[in-house]
């Protein structure tokens, strides 16, 4: 039997590259017909059939405080009546750098010094990027397999075949030339690092890492290797960029750097990207970081960068009233919500003779299908992937939108309340016989 979902697919196949707008969205790993969404409060999103699910993906990790939350909506529409694009600076945008700086800081460390307002998070580490090439006066850049910081050429970068090797390009149409810039390093191994420093050090411009990894399933950062970047790079004379895009004001108030050093781990980084949560569903990124850095960036220094509706009046206003939203009490509740699913979750598969692990990194974790979390992006792809497509459906089945690939990251909201967790805990035991199968 057809639905909606499915008339809609088959438009939308005839008029958009695979019907979608972002690829994972086309459930090509797990099958079936994308469910295309009508409408979304709290915890709750309903499709174009006018079936409600339990949303565990939050926009991919907008939806801190849950979905449409009333006060965000309000700033939003408060600011579309008063004109939807200046062109032109504003006071907000001003406000927002001002949250932003400011919440990023623990005890005296306070590394978030100027900030920039772009439109995605693939600009802000893109424009991160350029800065400090054009900072160091250096063209290579290392980052780590698995991890995604969007889709500009340069990070579509596949690894060579040895640690110091630059890389091959990791989509048609990124040229070999630009790949070549990229040298693509195993996770969570300093000793790659600091091997490719060894051969390419003086060449370096920056290192770039996803605070925790969320793109390959959760991976954290061993105890260490997010401040043994920071050590290495900086004593080769290059950049450290934590990409908190997905991270950032999701796991804590000060995000994954915030989460670290507050347990004791002593880093700086020189440059940090946000997005997702900062923009409160609408488009908003930002790059920000150290003065005498963000200062090369243009009309100050020699670095181009640009935007028709970067720091969009509406877009800041969600930005704003989401991050005045994000008290403690509400990463209180999100972490609740998440140990209660994940723990619920590994249950479930433990009863059903299911080899899983549960990784987490803060409130963001998810399921993968090997006896132990892995540490690194090869060690992820060995595992039973084909278990999730059929735990997938049973969820989707039982009323719970969970991401749609083995490799994202679950996303709770403050929203999650226990209505909400007991229809996911109540679908879990199936699907997990679902897995077993
Ligand atoms: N960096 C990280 C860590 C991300 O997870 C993402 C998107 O998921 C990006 C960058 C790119 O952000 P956007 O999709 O807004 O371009």
């Amino acid at each position: 039997m057809t639905d909606a979902n499915d008339d809609l697919f088959a438009r939308a196949r005839a008029v958009t590259p695979g019907g979608v707008n972002s690829p994972v969205r086309a459930y090509g790993s797990v099958g079936g017909t994308p469910r295309f969404m009508s409408s979304a409060r709290g915890p709750y999103i309903t499709d174009a059939a006018g079936r409600e699910y339990v949303d565990l993906v939050a926009s991919w990790g907008p939806a801190l405080l849950g979905h449409a939350h009333p006060e965000v909506v309000e700033a939003v529409r408060t600011a579309a009546s008063r004109g939807l694009s200046f062109g032109a600076p504003t006071g907000a945008e001003v406000d927002l750098a001002d949250l932003i700086a400011d919440r990023v800081s623990v005890g005296a460390a306070h590394p978030v010094e100027r900030v920039r307002l772009v439109s995605t998070g693939t600009e802000a580490t893109m424009t991160a990027i350029r800065l400090a090439r054009g900072f160091t006066g250096r063209d290579l850049l290392v980052k780590f397999a698995g991890h995604y910081h969007g889709h500009s050429d340069g990070l579509l970068a596949a690894a060579g075949s040895g640690v110091a090797t630059l890389a091959l390009p990791g989509s048609a149409g990124v040229p070999a030339p630009i790949a070549a810039q990229t040298l693509v390093l195993p996770y969570n191994d300093l000793d790659a690092v600091r091997e490719a420093f060894a051969v390419h050090g003086d060449r370096i411009a920056a290192v770039i890492v996803e605070a925790a990894a969320a793109n390959m399933g959760v991976v954290a950062p061993l105890p260490g290797f997010n401040a043994g970047l920071a050590a290495i790079a900086h004593a080769a004379g290059a950049l450290l960029i934590i990409d908190e895009v997905l991270t950032g004001f999701r796991v804590h108030p000060a995000g994954f750097w915030g989460l670290q050093v507050e347990g004791g781990e002593d880093y700086t980084p020189d440059l940090f990207t946000f997005g997702k949560v900062v923009g409160g569903g609408m488009p908003l990124a930002a790059l920000g970081g150290r003065a005498d850095v963000m200062d090369f960036l243009a009309p100050v220094g020699p670095v181009y960068q640009a935007g028709t509706l970067s720091g969009n009046p509406l877009s800041v206003a969600a930005g704003i009233a989401t991050l005045r939203l994000a008290t403690p009490e509400v990463y209180e509740r999100v972490d609740a919500a998440a140990s209660a699913v994940a723990t619920a979750l590994s249950g479930s598969l433990e009863i059903a003779g299911v080899t899983h692990a549960v990784p987490r990194a803060g409130s963001l974790f998810g399921v993968v299908f090997l006896p132990e979390a892995p540490d690194d992006y090869a060690t992820a792809l060995t595992q039973e992937s084909w278990r999730y497509p059929p735990f997938f459906h049973a969820m989707l089945d039982a009323g719970v939108s969970l991401p749609p690939s083995v490799f994202e990251a679950w996303f709770l909201t403050a929203a999650h309340d226990e209505d909400a967790l007991a229809r996911v805990l109540a679908a879990l035991p199936a699907a997990a016989r679902a897995a077993a199968e």
